[in-house]
């Protein structure tokens, strides 16, 4: 089987380096994963940037301008990463990793949330990025507006509140949803595979979890320990 490895905020657990970070990014490209995780939002003054929390060294993002937040950096020394700046990282010496897009909702309004949904994929666009490109996102509708922009994206819903029926129904082509839902939902499974939907779960660290994945034949995992998901798969193909 091909690598279901995806690095969730980049491969950051084993070199104690930044989540989200270039280097986390970098390291998750070096293992060859499947594809590497990463968190965006839009600042005050419309820049993307990529960071897990709503906030970064305490200010809020959407609501402060880029110069301001771009004051600080990351414990590794790295600038706050831009989207710019991440997808040309993610597209340089680097075979095939896929660059795992999660748009945050915005926490000030549903219509700003659509605002950067357009933003984000103007900028894969202008990277010549798509090819590389997953879209994951909390928000349903912003899956929908890509989906009216590009016809080809891959785009995963993470929320887990909707069933495989009600995803193929908006367009979208896959489900990455917390792995209690399909523990809940086994049912999901079968029907995500006959809609020809992608299976993804997050963020599985427990191996035996992991290996109830592998043996539902999840396409994809994303997890925190990308080295322990990948030793395993190496084991079971080596025993086929
Ligand atoms: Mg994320």
């Amino acid at each position: 089987m091909n690598s279901p490895v995806i690095a969730h905020r980049g491969a950051f657990k084993a070199n104690h380096f930044p989540e989200n970070s270039i280097a986390s990014l970098k390291q998750a490209i070096q293992l060859n994963c499947f594809g590497s995780e990463f968190d965006v939002w839009m600042t005050a003054d419309d820049s993307l940037v990529v960071n897990h929390d709503p906030k970064f060294h305490n200010l809020e993002i959407e609501k402060t301008d880029f110069k301001t937040l771009q004051q600080f950096q990351l414990s590794n020394g790295e600038a706050l990463p831009t989207l710019r700046n991440y997808l040309r990282a993610g597209l340089e010496n680097n075979p095939s990793t896929q660059l795992i897009l999660e748009i945050k909702p915005s926490n000030i309004s549903k219509e700003r949330g659509q605002i950067v949904a357009a933003k984000v994929v103007e900028l894969v666009l202008a990277e010549k990025a798509s090819h590389r490109t997953v879209y994951i996102s909390f928000d349903f509708d912003m899956l929908v507006k890509i989906r009216s922009l590009l016809k080809k994206a891959h785009l995963q819903y993470l929320n887990g509140d909707k069933s495989p029926a009600e995803v193929r129904a908006a367009g979208l082509d896959g489900l990455d949803y917390h792995f209690s839902v399909f523990q809940k939902n086994p049912d999901w499974i079968d029907q995500a595979k006959s809609l020809g939907l992608k299976l993804n779960a997050w963020t599985v660290n427990d191996p035996a979890i992991m290996s109830w994945l592998l043996d539902k034949k999840f396409d994809f995992i994303t997890t925190n320990e990308p080295e322990q998901l990948q030793a395993m798969v190496n084991e079971r193909n080596s025993k086929k």
